[in-house]
């Protein structure tokens, strides 16, 4: 192959660029000089939702030989000018805190940095990036580049803009609306905790002033708890002790109760909660939806090196379906020591028991791993597939998108639960469906004196439920932390039972 490609598809690969390019051409713009050589080259993308309509910088490039001419601002303003034809609100772009030139070079052209976005770049240690905005010229007021006082998660930085706009409204005016409470809880669903109580009562206040009936209330009463269910929703304690009132009332059964873990079984009312598997259906949208990720890179993936993804997708590809997928530098850290010697045999360990059940295994990990002993390392390496990451890379989206493109009988192993659905955050549906297969094939493994203990799948989902007429509903015990947003993991101890009596 010829070595002496010109800079971009040195840098992307050519898929990769021109999948972007079908995407996003009008945001795709090459500078070449009158011989014909690549001098640079801008991509960008248009994204977001109402006021937050923006374009997006996801690359600036501009050869060390055209530095001085002006280049990168003359296809920033080109970037710009298509923003405007969109009727963007303002233009942005993330930069690594450290890199003091291009910092500047954005300030010259009326960028502003709008926030911080703490740890954004993984790495050892993570670096902070600096959101840099410009505003439009449908942003009148400026409003978009009003800079942010506190620095922001990676993960917070869609849910704050949103949270501002709800807040203004639930202290201007109470809800009266049962279609405004649900706008509120969508809206606040993400990292739903502060708004989705008082959205919850107002819905709940709103039945109960409008309707009088027994039978009536229930109907509509039903209607939230399939919201619930449907959007994954662990309730909080106030929004479980607000529903055991009402339900109450018009003549429920109703019992704060557990389910046992293993049965699913309800100590209550002894009814077994289901595993919601996903249809074909679910599977391939969840799939595909991947795939799309995968050719545009998302921002998680542009972490990434382009090189990267492409040798992982490839690796993929010849390798797959597994049985399972091992996330090995979490699961070798679940032991607990920094000792590499019993991290790797105790990733050994777990890669044994499946071995023994003839499990076809993909152990993903970090480059750094390879320094670890030789021979369990040499060992692990002849009895799975494995595929070791660059030490930049984000390991979620890299073990979830090997697992979820492998097919619908592939598990994982991982000891947390997972942050990467973040990247399917956008789209409510996506994100049920995601969780679904978390619950329905992630294991889980535990060190127990040095040893693993390896956790199948719950035999339930814990989402809420509808068994028999009546309710199954996770809540949360009041929050336990801090600032901490809640990443939408259920809380598998507490439930709320609720059944119509005449089932009983
Ligand atoms: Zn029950």
């Amino acid at each position: 192959m010829c070595r002496n490609l010109d800079p971009l598809t040195e840098t992307y690969g050519l898929s990769f660029y021109t999948q972007y390019l079908a995407h996003w051409p009008e945001y795709f713009q090459v500078a070449e000089s009158p011989s014909g050589e690549i001098m640079g080259y801008i991509m960008g993308k248009a994204e977001g939702l109402g006021e937050n309509w923006h374009g997006h910088v996801t690359a600036l490039t501009v050869s060390p030989d055209y530095r001085r001419l002006g280049l990168a601002a003359t296809l920033m303003s080109i970037l710009e000018d298509v923003s405007e034809q969109k009727k963007a609100y303002f233009v942005d772009l993330f930069v690594r805190v450290s890199n003091k030139v291009a910092i500047n070079m954005y300030k010259n052209l009326g960028y502003i940095v709008y926030r911080t976005v703490l740890e954004y770049y993984s790495g050892d240690p993570d670096e902070d990036a600096y959101d840099m905005r410009k505003a439009c010229s449908r942003d009148v007021n400026k409003t978009s580049v009003i800079p942010l006082a506190h620095p922001v998660r990676p993960e917070e930085h869609e849910y704050q803009l949103s949270l501002q706009a709800i807040e203004k409204r639930t202290t201007t005016r109470r809800l009266n609306r049962r279609n405004e409470a649900v706008k509120v809880i969508q809206s606040s669903l993400n990292k739903k905790r502060p708004l989705q109580y008082i959205a919850y009562a107002e819905w709940i206040n709103y039945i109960l002033r409008k309707y009088k009936m027994n039978k009536t209330i229930v109907k509509h009463l039903d209607e939230i708890c399939v919201h619930i269910a449907r959007n994954s929703v662990t309730i909080d304690t106030a929004t479980a002790e607000k529903l055991l009132e009402v339900y109450t009332a018009v003549g429920w059964s109703t019992q704060f109760s557990k389910i046992h873990k293993q049965s699913g079984q309800c100590n209550s009312c002894k009814e077994t909660l289901q595993c919601l598997k996903l249809s074909m259906e679910e599977f391939h949208k969840l799939q595909n939806n991947i795939k799309e990720k995968l050719i545009v890179g998302s921002d998680l993936f542009l972490k990434t090196s382009p090189d990267e993804l492409q040798r992982f997708q490839k690796f993929i590809e010849k390798t797959a379906p597994y049985d399972i997928v091992l996330d090995s530098l979490n699961i070798a850290l679940a032991v607990g020591t920094p000792n590499s010697v019993q991290r790797i045999s105790f990733l050994k360990a777990v890669v044994d028991q499946f071995k023994r059940e003839n499990k076809r295994i993909l152990l993903l990990g970090r480059n750094h791993m390879l320094k670890w002993p030789r021979q369990p390392l040499d060992y692990l390496r002849r009895n799975t597939f494995s595929f070791f990451t660059d030490n930049l890379s984000q390991d979620d989206p890299y073990f979830i998108t090997a697992a979820i493109l492998s097919g619908p009988h592939t598990d994982i192993v991982s000891k947390d639960l997972l942050r990467g659905h973040m990247f399917l955050l956008q789209d409510e549906e996506l994100r049920h469906i995601f969780k679904r297969w978390q619950w329905q094939h992630q294991w889980m493994v535990f060190a127990n004196k040095g040893r693993p203990q390896i956790l199948p799948p719950l035999k339930f989902t814990p989402f809420a439920q509808k068994l028999n007429d009546g309710w199954h509903l996770p809540y949360e015990k009041e929050a336990q932390s801090t600032g901490q947003v809640n990443i939408g993991v259920p809380d598998l101890t507490n439930w709320l039972c609720l059944r119509p009596k005449q089932n009983k």
